[in-house]
């Protein structure tokens, strides 16, 4: 099952031209079998997720992309904070107070070279395939992934109509709701792909 795990939609991501419904479509047509929208530092509401998933009939997931002193991370599973988390050590504080995953984002991008010898063990692996990376930047994040203790992620980071599942993430199990998301990811039963 094809999931693309990192999607940005408008308005909650101000850098997105696509709108919600409109990514839902698009993932649909693709081929895709779930979507995940990670808006940057702001998390859906679970009645509005809810509220996309029955009108357009398809499974719709969220997690977040955070900004932090380590760059972007990708977290799945973290309940909003009540207060905002500024640093890589508050997000990891955060994930393992309610059992959340993270994922450092477009790793080769430049993120990486903020990572130190500690705070590498804050995530579960890399995001290995970027659809906004270049080719390059997604060989070396693949190689990357490898010295992680779980797979690496594929997402598009879609922010426009173009750009959505070009990359994604390939379950090796059903993952019909958040719970079932969340618990492939912790299993490390999935690879990242790329589909075009
Ligand atoms: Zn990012
Ligand atoms: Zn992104």
């Amino acid at each position: 099952m094809l999931i693309d795990l990192h999607c940005h939609t408008a308005p909650r991501s101000s850098c997105s031209d696509l709108a919600p419904r409109e990514l839902i479509e698009l993932a649909r047509q693709r081929g895709l079998g779930a979507i995940c929208l990670t808006e940057h530092d702001t998390w859906w509401p679970e009645d509005e997720i809810a509220a996309l998933r029955a009108e357009a009939g398809f499974p719709v997931f969220h997690g977040v992309e955070l900004t932090t002193d380590m760059g972007h991370i990708l977290a799945f599973g973290l309940p909003p904070p009540v207060a905002p988390l500024a640093t890589a050590r508050n997000v990891f504080d955060h994930a393992a107070a309610h059992g959340g995953v993270l994922f450092l984002a477009h790793p080769a991008r430049d993120g990486l070279l903020k990572v130190t010898a500690e705070t590498v063990t804050y995530f579960a692996s890399v995001e290995a395939l970027n659809g906004s990376d270049s080719r390059l930047q997604n060989m070396a994040a693949t190689g990357l992934a490898k010295g992680f203790r779980l797979p690496g992620i594929g997402g598009s980071d879609a922010h426009t109509a173009d750009e959505v599942g070009r990359t994604a993430t390939s379950f090796d199990v059903p993952v019909h709701d958040q719970a079932e998301l969340l618990a492939a990811l912790h299993a490390g039963s999935y690879q990242a792909v790329t589909l075009e």
